[in-house]
């Protein structure tokens, strides 16, 4: 912050203020917020009503509730002006519009996200982190291992996708965050996610599944089955060149090589085979507190990977109006490497009818 000129940055509700603080605390019109000073403590200001929660939660900065008819946006203003003069402020990417433009007004102050500041911070898992994102991995694949209990020819995506979801709970998360069940066609849309479409035997099924543990942290894993009988071989072949894609990407994650040369690693393999235009999305994206966060693993992005960093490597091939695949799975870049936190089979199966 004092390198790039900033008064202080502003986080409100959300996971960059349960990354700071501890607090999860429940985005509302009511303002949560965080105001971080270059210089100088913390200050959390928050509904008098839920100064309990923020002490449950452990809060160890001071706080500053504010009773129903004060003006919160006021009480922010006036803790930066305690600070020092009206300077630039950091937001925080995902703060509510209402909460961003009454703040700017009342600070009067220039206004920044905060978002690259926040990344730098949370791009690089400690310990205690890489830990929960483990567990939540080794969740979701017991899930995965049971795909075969509800994934059968004969069942909508929805019920499937019903029964996932209990299971993602059953099995280690606080919830579940969605459940991608595309099979034939519906594959081909990589965020499609449930509908009243009955499995047919030999369809292809991608599902893409995660949920949020008790830590926080997300999981996210992709496995791509056939529902009953046998896969045609043309399909076959090209899960097969998907596979290999996945995995050259995998292995090429160590410190020091950009996101965008993983990312090419994957689409390079991908084109040889002649699916180049099938590829329509990124090789990856961050995870921890949130689902989706840097670093993304897509062209154009030239950081360098670091030990800590922890993020998805899911390529796939969809062929509109056929079939789709893809293969996720979380990795660490670590000090020599890269761990694998999804470690299920990444080979295409069958579940028997
Ligand atoms: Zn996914
Ligand atoms: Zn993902």
């Amino acid at each position: 912050m004092a390198e790039s000129g900033w008064e202080a940055i502003l986080v409100s509700a959300g996971t960059d203020l349960r990354y700071l603080t501890g607090y999860n605390a429940h985005p509302s019109e009511r303002l949560t917020c965080l105001v971080v000073p270059a210089v100088g403590p913390p200050v959390l200001v928050l509904p008098e009503l839920e100064a309990p929660l923020a002490a449950a939660a452990g809060v160890t900065v001071a706080v500053r509730p504010w009773a129903e008819t004060e003006d919160p946006f006021e009480i922010v203003a006036a803790q930066l002006r305690a600070i020092g003069r009206a300077g630039t402020v950091g937001l925080g990417n995902r703060m509510w519009a209402e909460h961003a433009l009454k703040l700017g007004t009342a600070t009067g102050g220039r206004l920044e996200l905060a978002g690259p500041l926040m990344a730098c911070l949370r791009m690089r898992k400690d310990g205690a982190e890489v830990a929960a994102l483990l567990a939540a991995g080794q969740a979701i694949d017991r899930v995965h291992a049971r795909m075969g209990e509800w994934l059968r020819p004969g069942r909508t995506e929805r019920a499937v996708g019903r029964d996932i979801a209990e299971a993602i709970v059953a099995e280690g998360h606080e919830r579940a965050e969605f459940t991608i069940v595309g099979s034939g066609p519906n594959g081909a849309s990589p965020h499609h996610d449930l509908s009243d479409r009955l499995i047919e035997t030999g369809d292809l099924v991608v599902v893409d599944i995660g949920g949020v543990n008790e830590a926080g942290y997300c999981s996210d894993s992709t496995r791509t089955y056939v529902a009953g009988g046998r896969a045609a071989p043309e399909i076959s072949d090209c899960y097969a060149v998907l596979q290999a894609a996945q995995d050259a990407a995998c292995r090429a994650v160590r410190p020091g090589i950009t996101a965008e040369a993983v990312d090419a690693t994957a689409r390079h393999i991908i084109e040889e085979a002649g699916f180049g235009a099938n590829f329509i999305h990124r090789t990856g994206h961050g995870i921890g507190l949130d689902v989706h966060e840097d670093p993304y693993i897509v062209s154009g992005n030239s950081i360098a990977l670091e030990p800590g960093m922890a993020f998805s490597i899911e390529p796939g091939i969809y062929l509109p109006g056929r079939y789709g695949a893809r293969i996720e799975d979380i990795v660490i870049c670590t000090a020599v490497g890269v761990e694998r936190l999804n470690t299920r089979s990444r080979d295409l199966v069958t579940l028997d009818a």
